[in-house]
């Protein structure tokens, strides 16, 4: 059986999306092959997976045309003809992908975006609690997809293989490729200060300050990781310190892979980089501002940690997108410099 995953993008959805892999791989057995369709962006993150077989990248922003992906993927059919299209995204995009090869089956995976929705209505955190899981089907996103290609595919050993799965080798759910060279990165706290939208960042002078009590109270070197657009980490230059590094816009994709595979902890925002930590068996710390761990989000891993503060106006978006209406970001000043760092504290005692 040859499948077609389609995930454009974002970079932590991708990640999350090896969940996927690795599960059917398992269901499968060592015969499925599996190509994965990406944005060009993001085919590092899946070049050398152990259990993706193909990965194909569509480079729209540098002009890629459509016209040309149908042609990768027709030729792709051609050589090993595609059995499934497993629509991971389920936007216009992979909407239209599909309808090109409508002569292929598809599956389409259900995001939630109405129960999602339905949930930044409510106005009451304690209704939010009571409605979300059981009401709204919003468990956590990686036992979300078990859940849901159980019923896809029929496995008929049911909760009790997911549960194995779980436990079983694949503890982390989420992968990344082995990194090939290794270097000497082990003794490095990682902070991942950026974020897709403006309101998921936790004031950067707040991550400013919190290198700086981890620089002076503990061993440990600090590594700031941005991209070349998160101009606002030049905050972190006024830190003068032997073991702290600002690689804001200085690493490509693959290289902040590498330091955060080897890592202590990564301490970020509801971002993409704490997914590819975790996706290493890095335990992090997530700050969730105007998102929710409700939303399935949250880190998965039995080491790592979330911060999310209980306001009636959370969440507020969906995507943590849209501009905050209260005249403070309650949902990220609430959480303080100390309150991080004494999470950060206690984990680093259980390592
Ligand atoms: S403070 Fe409330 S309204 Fe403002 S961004 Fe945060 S969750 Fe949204």
């Amino acid at each position: 059986m040859h499948i077609l995953l389609v995930r454009f993008s974002s970079m932590g959805d991708v990640v999350l999306q090896t969940a996927t892999v690795n599960w059917l791989r398992s269901l499968l057995g060592k015969k499925a092959r599996f190509t994965f369709l990406t944005s060009s962006e993001f085919t590092s993150l899946l070049n050398g997976h152990p259990e993706i077989d193909h990965v194909i990248g569509f480079d729209r922003k540098k002009g890629e045309k459509w016209s040309d992906l149908v042609k990768k993927i027709d030729l792709l059919d051609e050589n090993d003809p595609i059995d499934l299209i497993l629509d991971l995204h389920a936007t216009l995009r992979s909407f239209r992908l599909k309808l090109s090869f409508w002569n292929i089956p598809a599956l389409t995976v259900d995001k939630r975006r109405w129960e999602r929705f339905f949930l930044t209505k409510i106005r009451s955190s304690a209704l939010k609690k009571l409605f979300s899981h059981k009401i709204f089907g919003l468990e956590p996103q990686t036992e979300r997809i078990i859940k849901d290609f159980q019923g896809l595919f029929g496995d008929l050993r049911g909760k009790r293989r997911a549960v194995e799965f779980r436990k079983g080798p694949h503890e982390e759910l989420t992968s990344l490729p082995a990194l090939k060279e290794k270097l000497d990165h082990g003794n490095n706290i990682i902070l991942a200060p950026s974020a897709s939208f403006e309101p998921k960042r936790w004031p950067v002078d707040r991550f400013v300050l919190l290198a700086e009590n981890i620089l002076q109270k503990t061993p440990f070197n600090v590594i700031v990781l941005a991209g070349p657009e998160d101009h606002f980490c030049e905050a972190f230059n006024q830190i003068n310190h032997p073991r702290f590094k600002n690689l804001q816009g200085k690493t490509s994709l693959k290289e902040s892979m590498e330091y955060l595979a080897q890592a202590k902890i990564c301490i970020g925002n509801d971002s993409g980089m704490n997914h590819i930590a975790e996706a290493y068996g890095v335990p992090c710390l997530t700050l969730f501002g105007p998102t929710d761990p409700l939303f399935g989000f949250a880190p998965h891993g039995s080491s790592s940690r979330f911060i999310s503060k209980d306001l009636n106006c959370k969440p507020c978006s969906t995507t943590g997108k849209k501009a905050c209406h209260r005249d403070r970001l309650y949902c990220m000043e609430e959480i303080s410099v100390d309150e991080v760092f004494s999470i950060f504290v206690k984990m680093m005692e259980v390592k």
